[in-house]
C-alpha cells in the first residue's frame, strides 16, 4: 500500500512538474513574443526630400520646419495612445501638414504652370488594403480628406479633377476660394522656373506623408502633395498612384515616398519596398535602402518613409535633404532635416 502510494505519487508529481515546465515554457515564449512584437515606433512623417542643405534655410526657418513637423507628430500618436486607429493618426498628421505654408501640400501647394494649384492625395488601410486616391484637387481645404472619404464612401479607388471635389462636397468637405492656395514664396518660384523654362522644378522640399502603425497591429499609410512646380498638362505624380508613392498591408510594411514622382511611378517604390519585405524576405531596411540607391542609380532623386510590421523606421533618401520624423508610443517626437542629421534609433 504504502509503495503503491509513493508510485501514484510520483506519476502525479511528474505529470505535475510537466505541466509546470510546460506553462513556463508558454509564458517565457509569449513574453519574448511580445517585445519582438512590440512596435519601436508608431507614427512616421515626412516633409519633403530635395535639394536644401544646412546653412541654406534660416535658423528661424528651421525652428518653424521642427516645431510643425513635432506638432504633426504629438497629434497623430495622441490619436494611436487613446487606441485610435492607425488611418485616424495618419490623416490627423498629414492635415496638420497640409494647414502650414511651410509644406507642398495644402496651404502651401505648389504652382502649375497655368498658375492654380492642383493638388494630389492618398490614404491606404493595411487592414484591409481599401484606399482612396484623389488627383486634380484645387478648391478642397485639405485633400487628405478626400482620399479619407474616397476610401470610406466609394466603390472606386481615384477621383479626378471636378469629379473628385464634387464627390467630396457632397460628402461635406470644406471647400476654400483658390486663393487660399496662394502664397508668394511659391508664386515666385513658378516665376523663376517660367524664366529658366524648367519644365518641372525638383529643388522644392514640401511633400508630406505618414505612415503609422496603432495598438492593433494596423499599418496605414498617407501622402499629400501640390506636385511639382512648374508643371502642366494635368500631369498627375507617384502621390496618389496606389504603390507607387503610398502602400500600406498589414504584416509587411507602410511606405509614403516623396521626390521626383515620374521615377516613383516607373519603378512602383512603394510597393517595390513591400514585395521585397513579402516574396524576397528582406528586412524593411534592406528593402527600402536598395530600392532609392536604385532609384538614383536611374536618376530618380527622393526618399521614403515606412514602418514594418513591428514598428522599426526607416527613411532613406539619395538627396541633400529630407525633413522626417518619428515617435514612439512614450517618447519625444525626433525629427531631423538634412542628411549630416543622426537620428537616435527608436
Ligand atoms: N512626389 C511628388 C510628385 O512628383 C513631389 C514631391 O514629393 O516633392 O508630385
Amino acid at each position: 500500500m504504502y509503495n503503491n502510494f509513493t508510485n501514484l505519487d510520483l506519476i502525479i508529481l511528474f505529470f505535475r512538474s510537466l505541466t509546470i515546465t510546460y506553462i513556463c515554457i508558454l509564458v517565457v515564449s509569449c513574453t519574448s513574443e511580445i517585445t519582438k512584437k512590440s512596435p519601436k515606433a508608431v507614427l512616421v512623417i515626412h516633409g519633403g526630400a530635395g535639394w536644401i542643405s544646412k546653412g541654406s534655410v534660416s535658423d528661424s526657418m528651421e525652428q518653424a520646419y521642427v516645431n510643425t513637423l513635432e506638432k504633426a507628430l504629438l497629434k497623430g500618436r495622441k490619436i494611436i495612445k487613446n487606441n485610435g486607429s492607425s488611418l485616424n493618426a495618419v490623416q490627423a498628421a498629414i492635415e496638420h501638414l497640409e494647414d502650414s505654408p511651410l509644406f507642398n501640400a495644402g496651404k502651401g501647394s505648389v504652382f502649375t504652370f497655368d498658375e492654380t494649384n492642383e493638388m494630389d492625395s492618398a490614404l491606404m488601410d493595411g487592414a484591409t488594403t481599401n484606399a482612396g486616391a484623389a488627383t486634380g484637387i484645387s478648391t478642397i481645404k485639405n485633400p487628405i480628406q478626400v482620399a479619407r472619404a474616397i476610401l470610406d464612401h466609394s466603390v472606386h479607388v481615384f477621383l479626378s479633377g471636378s469629379g473628385a471635389e464634387a464627390f467630396a462636397l457632397k460628402k461635406g468637405l470644406t471647400q476654400v476660394e483658390p486663393s487660399y492656395f496662394f502664397t508668394q514664396n511659391n508664386y515666385d518660384n513658378l516665376l523663376k522656373a517660367k524664366a529658366s523654362m524648367e519644365e518641372v522644378k525638383q529643388n522644392k522640399l514640401g511633400t508630406v506623408g505618414a505612415v503609422a502603425l496603432d495598438k492593433n497591429g494596423n499599418l496605414a499609410a498617407g501622402t499629400s502633395t501640390g506636385g511639382m512646380t512648374n508643371k502642366r498638362f494635368g500631369r498627375i505624380g507617384d502621390t496618389p498612384i496606389i504603390g507607387a508613392g503610398t502602400y500600406a498591408e498589414n504584416g509587411v510594411c507602410g511606405i509614403s515616398a516623396t521626390g521626383h514622382g515620374e521615377y516613383f511611378i516607373r519603378y512602383v517604390v512603394a510597393h517595390d519596398i513591400a514585395a521585397r519585405i513579402k516574396y524576397a524576405n528582406q528586412s524593411i531596411e534592406q528593402a527600402s535602402t536598395e530600392v532609392i540607391e536604385t532609384l538614383k542609380s536611374k536618376g530618380g532623386l527622393g526618399g521614403v518613409i515606412g514602418l514594418d510590421a513591428t514598428g522599426t523606421v526607416v527613411m532613406p533618401f539619395n538627396t541633400e535633404g529630407m525633413f522626417r520624423g518619428y515617435i514612439s508610443l512614450d517618447g519625444d517626437p525626433v525629427v531631423a532635416l538634412y542628411k549630416e542629421d543622426e537620428m537616435a534609433k527608436p
